[in-house]
């Protein structure tokens, strides 16, 4: 535990302003700077500086003295008001955090990214969130490069040889969310009523970023948030900028947003898949101006707050943009289903965690704080009505504008505007880890529901939770809290049909007890959300124990020919992810699913079926020789293949054709990242496990961006042929791997997600493995391992 780094400073009542002076040496990537920081304590002031070197501390002309310890700089200022003046000299960085050197081809631009407790690598500050301070920026570098920051220039000016350029102050906002970017950049302009869009991305000979896209989808989620929140953008100008290297998607740095260039850039080129994300990321980090820049966490335990408020209005706002894309589906598919797949293990955590130290922060940013957090904002606005939500979302901002707020104080607006106990519902489920399941059954007439903690490994406790329940019985819809451990309902003597968790939005799954029950449930009208709830639950339960594969499969069946995206995605998942853990017995099975997935969805043509044609045909070039063949033979006409349909087409010729060489030049010639990762998948869907192996050393070898080296991991993890040589390859590379995303949760991302897949069949050489080696995230993915290992070895089993 290192709470003196992370917890406020003690002697330091506030900060009010910064004034931050860099002078970058971008070729030589190290810079010198000078801080003024105007602050009032009450004692001797302790400020967080990392890698730093500290050159000279002063007060008006008096040298003050300090002591650096590395992480902290200790100045002897007794009780003081003013300004202190700290000198300093540091280096850019080499992976993602700090101020970074972010490459692309032979060229670089410098870019920042200080969340969560990295600001302090870059200059001395009080680097926590609740200091909320004034900043004003300026820096000197080479007259040929561009700077861009929270704010407009105030003033440039050049002189031998040098650009030294001053931003307008920046109303008062927390240390993670300044921004620094150096460089040659290509500035494209946009307006918003009073605000001025920027695009920017690093300038290359090849493959610009087509930014089109990206100012309609800001431009729409603008106009929805100043309507939604009854406040205005609060800055002169918002810039999105595309930065070449980026080990997350995105950053809400306020006023200049930093993204990976696949997120900003849409031509026609590009699938609706990854148009979809590009506006999705959008309109979640312009949520963020207002939910986490404006008003801003008191400290990093709430930091689900932000990021599951940003994660749920950004649905909001994208449902509004591109109704047809009916986007709830998705969120219940990814945010929803993602959530409770983690928080059905032992291994999880209270929404609101407690945080000590850095590295647990960055742990933080995971399904829980951002799907989970997100399903029980939806959950209670489902309960409390959209107006009334919406009422007391605006009134926090209002009140806490500026400033720092912590979650009850967001259920106080909300019970408020809506009369309804909203705090105790929320307590109960951000306090307690884990989600109940809820047992129904029919007794005299009655309908009987059981609450119970969920857990895939099989258990429960003694856990309860205040659930908002909704029921639809022969058409009517009513609702109810269950804060009990059991109660019953009162049913029409002869029900037509019933179902319970209407549309899902409630974060708990349902499981019917007996047949008379199931088959009412199958009698009503269902609507996608509903018929994927249904088997979305089964999913959990056959990982659980609590249903047979055999019982599960006839449930599976009730969605052959289904035609609704929604459901018939999740089928495809669900197919998929068992094809991954038993493959020699889901083969044919997948096959047949994907086969008339693909028959059903090539006749639609809206943008869902048209990503879910795309998903299925790439899957079926994994499950069927003949149809990667025939994908594989469009190869050479690839530039004239539906973007949706290039992923198939490349997997299949790699799969039909062990081109690994023409694969590689494809992937060397390919002038954006959508179209590089298109290929790197290709590379590792080849049958032959040696061509795969050259795929994964190739991926460490420079030529990837280290960013996309994890989704080489996560292409491989789909290709029962790559099994065994990914493990070998990562045991090898697996200290490169966690030096490349050092500061970053992004490794234990990787074990997390992919090695309780590409463990199965090996579980007991993996655990001993991690227990040699720990590493964060092991623990998670060793208990998702062998979840899916048992069951792999009972599917085998199953007749
Ligand atoms: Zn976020």
């Amino acid at each position: 535990m290192q709470l003196a780094t992370t917890q406020p400073a003690k002697n330091v009542l506030e900060v009010r302003e910064y004034d931050l002076f860099l002078d970058v040496d971008f070729a030589g990537l190290k810079y010198s700077g000078k801080v003024t920081v105007d602050l009032e304590s009450v004692g001797d002031v302790s400020l967080d500086a990392v890698g730093l070197q500290i050159t000279n501390v002063k007060s008006g002309n008096r040298k003050v003295p300090f002591k650096h310890t590395g992480k902290l700089l200790k100045v002897q200022t007794g009780k003081f008001s003013g300004p202190l003046e700290i000198e300093f000299t540091g280096n850019v960085s080499d992976n993602f955090t700090g101020l970074y050197k972010a490459s692309y081809g032979d060229s670089y631009i410098l870019s920042t990214h200080l969340e969560a407790v990295q600001a302090r690598k870059v200059f001395p500050c009080l680097d926590h969130p609740a200091f909320k301070a004034v900043f004003k920026v300026q820096v000197r570098t080479d007259e040929s490069l561009s700077v861009i920051s929270n704010m407009p220039k105030e003033s440039e000016t050049e002189e031998g040889g040098d650009r030294t350029v001053t931003f307008q102050k920046t109303p008062k906002m927390s240390t993670y969310l300044l921004y620094l970017g150096v460089g040659k950049f290509v500035q494209e302009k946009g307006r918003h009523g009073e605000t001025d869009l920027y695009a920017a991305y690093a300038d290359r000979p090849t493959g610009k970023i087509n930014t089109g896209f990206s100012f309609e989808a800001t431009q729409k989620v603008l106009d929805y948030y100043e309507s939604y929140f009854g406040i205005p953008f609060q800055l002169p100008k918002l810039h999105n900028v595309a930065v070449p290297e980026f080990a997350y998607g995105a950053m809400e740095n306020w006023g200049a947003i930093t993204y990976r260039e696949i997120l900003l850039h849409v031509d026609k080129d590009t699938s609706i898949r990854a148009k979809k994300s590009v506006a999705h990321v959008i309109a979640h980090e312009i949520a963020h101006m207002w939910f986490g820049d404006l008003v801003t966490m008191k400290w990093w335990d709430d930091l689900w707050l932000n990021e599951s408020f940003a994660t749920f209005m950004d649905y909001k706002s994208t449902d509004r943009a591109y109704p047809e894309w009916k986007v709830w589906q998705d969120f219940v598919r990814t945010s929803t289903s993602g959530a409770m797949g983690r928080d059905s293990l032992t291994k999880t955590h209270p929404i609101m965690a407690k945080v000590h130290d850095p590295e647990e922060i960055e742990e933080l940013f995971d399904e829980i704080s951002y799907g989970k957090g997100a399903s029980i904002l939806r959950m209670i606005e489902a309960y409390i009505g959209s107006e009334n939500f919406k009422r007391g979302v605006a009134q926090y901002l209002q009140k806490f504008r500026y400033s720092n707020a912590s979650g009850h104080d967001l259920w106080s607006s909300l019970q408020e505007a809506s009369g309804t106990e909203v705090s105790r519902i929320m307590e109960g489920w951000i306090s307690q880890e884990g989600f109940p399941v809820v047992k129904a059954s029919l007794a005299g007439g009655k309908l009987l529901l059981e609450q119970e903690r969920f857990l895939l490994a099989g258990g429960t406790s003694n856990q309860t939770w205040p659930i908002p329940v909704t029921m639809n019985v022969d058409g009517k819809t009513q609702s109810f809290l269950l804060d009990k451990k059991k109660t019953e309902v009162n049913l029409p003597t002869k029900p037509r049909s019933l179902k319970v968790n209407v549309d899902q939005t409630g974060f708990y799954v349902v499981q019917y007890d007996g047949k008379e029950l199931q088959d009412l449930v199958w009698k009503g009208r269902l609507s996608p959300l509903d018929r994927w709830g249904l088997i979305n639950d089964a999913k959990a339960f056959l990982l659980s124990g609590r249903v047979s594969f055999v019982e599960y499969f006839s449930l599976v069946e009730k969605y052959q020919n289904e035609e609704e995206y929604l459901p018939a995605i999740e089928v495809s998942d669900q197919l998929s992810f068992l094809y991954q853990i038993a493959p020699s017995r889901l083969i044919e099975t997948s096959r047949k699913f994907h086969n008339a997935g693909l028959k059903i969805f090539e006749s639609k043509k809206d943008d869902n079926s048209t990503t879910l044609k795309g998903i299925v045909a790439a899957r079926l070039t994994l499950l069927d020789d003949a149809y990667a063949k025939t994908a594989g033979s469009k190869f050479k006409g690839l530039a004239n293949v539906e973007p949706d349909m290039k992923r198939s087409v490349v997997m299949g010729y790699a799969r039909s054709s062990d081109d690994y060489d023409g694969l590689i030049g494809g992937y060397l010639k390919s002038t954006t990242d959508e179209e590089r990762l298109r290929f790197l998948e290709g590379l590792v869907s080849f049958k032959n496990p040696e061509l795969i192996a050259r795929t994964l050393d190739f991926a460490v070898g420079g030529k990837v961006k280290r960013q996309d080296v994890r989704n080489v991991i996560l292409y491989a993890t789909a290709n029962p042929d790559a099994r065994n040589v990914a493990w070998e390859w990562f045991k090898k590379n697996m200290a490169k791997l966690e030096a490349m995303y050092s500061g970053t949760a992004q490794f234990s991302i990787i074990l997390r997600e992919y090695f309780s897949i590409i463990g199965v069949g090996r579980a007991a050489e993996v655990e001993k493995f991690f227990n040699e080696h720990k590493v964060i995230g092991a623990d998670i993915a060793l208990e998702r391992l062998k979840i899916y290992d048992q069951l792999a070895k009972k599917i085998i089993a199953t007749r």
